[in-house]
């Protein structure tokens, strides 16, 4: 066992090897009692392990003892001698911290966050632990099991937040930072496991023209991690904030690239659409991998697009607009991705060289039902056509929806009344079996 509990006359149970809640709760009342004799502060951190029912629902309770035993051990030797530790519940531990400001716990959990998000491995399983940490700081003349209670409605604070973080008692503010920055680094943690673990994945949406044919299809990117899913508005900016975006975004090009090249050998010629964000439209090499990307699934340009959104078109700032000409003189067509929640100017749209505008699905929900959303989209609508675009509306989920969207004109459909996104198998086997027609 750790320097933590050296002195304990209480026997230590064998999980943690440490004293139980008895311990707990006469050493705060003795911690107490030696902070207020000194003038000293006193913290306490409740700490409770994550989703530990699960854990034990997927490998059993001695799984669950395994993992428990396992972040009990990396919590222990994170606090150190820094403070006293003890077992307060199954999944619960209890560190008091004397001479401790709230400034040093709050740095001490972010350090047992860290402690225990490295992953975990069980029956050949990855886990990704993660802990949510309550802190309490000893205020003048309070009471033991006050000053407790507080550390325990912190920590539960914390869990009700999705977990992975601590909270301060008292504290909003410091907590909701605290909160954002851990998530990413979970999220962050979990993406770069599923990009090992080959848990990426692309979807294909199909978009109908006004017969119902297939004319193109959108590559959607998927993360897998251990069965759990993390959804692409989530992951995105957080591969952009990180070295994660370009390996990522190449790997869509290919991948959009070689279905492409799949549909086409079969019959179906027809674009793949593949999303771009600003960071990754600005990796250096960005043209020369989408080059690459062709090159190596054999197809001609005309086979791929890219979704590029709409303040990128007007966004003059050094880089971007050379990118886009470079990627026309490839040969690749443009898209402006949710239009309508940016801010075109219509003069510079017509100028664009971009041949489809995508009208972003929160205005697709409205129609045909409210007056605002029916004026904005055939606005919109009338305008696109007058420039000679492509218009494409995104999310149609009801037969109003798109009655209603190809009266005004509307080229191209896409949305859950055709289909969500699915598996490239799963499109292939319905082209396959003419559930969808294209329109080559
Ligand atoms: P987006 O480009 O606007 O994609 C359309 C989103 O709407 C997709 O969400 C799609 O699943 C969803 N959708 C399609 N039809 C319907 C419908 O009828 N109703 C509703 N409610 N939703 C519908 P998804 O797959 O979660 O993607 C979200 C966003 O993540 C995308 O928005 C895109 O901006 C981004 N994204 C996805 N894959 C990639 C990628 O490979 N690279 C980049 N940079 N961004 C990506
Ligand atoms: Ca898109």
């Amino acid at each position: 066992m750790d320097a933590v509990n050296k002195e304990s006359p209480f026997p230590s149970e064998w999980i943690s090897g440490l004293p139980g809640r008895i311990f707990g709760y006469r050493s705060i009342q003795q911690e107490i009692a030696i902070a207020k004799r000194n003038g000293h502060p006193l913290s306490a951190l409740w700490v409770e392990i994550d989703r530990i029912a699960k854990i034990n629902r997927t490998f059993g309770s001695i799984g669950g003892d395994y993992v428990l035993a396992s972040l009990f051990g990396r919590l222990i030797a994170t606090v150190g001698d820094r403070g006293k530790a003890s077992r307060m519940d199954n999944e619960e531990l209890l560190f008091l911290l004397p001479n401790c400001k709230q400034d040093d716990a709050v740095r001490l959990a972010k350090e047992l966050i860290e402690a225990v998000s490295t992953p975990l491995g069980i029956e050949g399983v990855q886990i990704h632990p993660s802990v949510s940490i309550g802190i309490a700081l000893l205020e003048p003349d309070e009471d033991p099991f006050d000053f407790l209670i507080r550390a325990d409605s912190a920590m539960e604070i914390a869990k009700e937040n999705f977990g992975n973080t601590y909270y301060v008692s008292g504290e909003v503010l410091a907590f909701n930072a605290a909160r954002a920055s851990s998530k990413d680094m979970d999220i962050e943690a979990r993406l770069r496991t599923g990009i090992e673990s080959n848990g990426l994945d692309l979807h294909f949406q199909p978009a109908m023209n006004s017969a119902g044919q297939v004319v193109s299809v959108e590559a959607l990117m998927r993360c897998n991690v251990g069965g759990d899913k993390i959804a692409p508005g989530d992951f995105i900016p957080i591969a952009e904030q990180s070295d994660l975006i370009a390996r990522i975004g190449n790997w869509s090009l290919a991948e959009a690239a070689f279905f492409a090249k799949l549909l086409s050998d079969e019959g179906w010629r027809i674009p793949v659409s593949v999303n771009v964000s600003r960071v990754q439209l600005l990796t250096p090499g960005f043209v020369s991998n989408l080059q690459s990307a062709l090159l190596c699934a054999n197809i001609p340009p005309e086979l791929l697009e890219l979704d590029i959104t709409e303040t990128l078109f007007f966004d003059f700032s050094p880089g971007v607009q050379p990118v886009l000409k470079e990627i026309l003189n490839v040969g690749v067509q443009l898209a402006i991705d949710d239009f309508g929640t940016g801010y075109s100017c219509m003069t510079c749209l017509r100028d664009t060289p971009v041949s489809k505008l995508k009208l972003d699905r929160s205005f697709i929900a409205e129609v045909p039902n409210d007056q605002a959303a029916v004026a904005t989209v055939s606005g919109m609508v009338a305008l696109g056509k007058a420039m000679g675009k492509i218009i494409v509306a995104e999310g149609v989920e009801t037969v109003e929806q798109r009655d209603f969207l190809l009266q005004l004109g509307v080229d191209v459909l896409q949305g859950y009344l055709y289909s969500p996104p699915i598996q490239r198998d799963a499109l292939m086997s319905k082209l396959q079996q003419k559930v969808f027609v294209t329109c080559q």
